[in-house]
């Protein structure tokens, strides 16, 4: 193993636009974001197209199923 090959990762704190913080690992100790995974789309439930359950949701919308426990 040779040094000097990777990054020195280290705890880093995430700071996205809309106010929420998180933790991950990088080479600086503070990162800024614009999004997160809390305010990007496909999050929050807006995404139009998705390829996963895409398909099945449109099925349960045009036959107005809900699913059941
Ligand atoms: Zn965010």
């Amino acid at each position: 193993m040779k040094e000097g090959i990777h990054p020195n990762y280290q705890k880093a704190v995430v700071k996205c636009a809309c106010g929420e913080t998180f933790e991950t690992y990088s080479i600086k100790p503070e990162l800024r974001v614009e999004i997160c995974s809390k305010c990007h789309p496909f999050y929050t439930g807006s995404q139009k197209n998705t390829a996963v359950g895409g398909r099945s949701e449109r099925f349960k919308k045009k036959f107005n199923i809900k699913d059941e426990d």
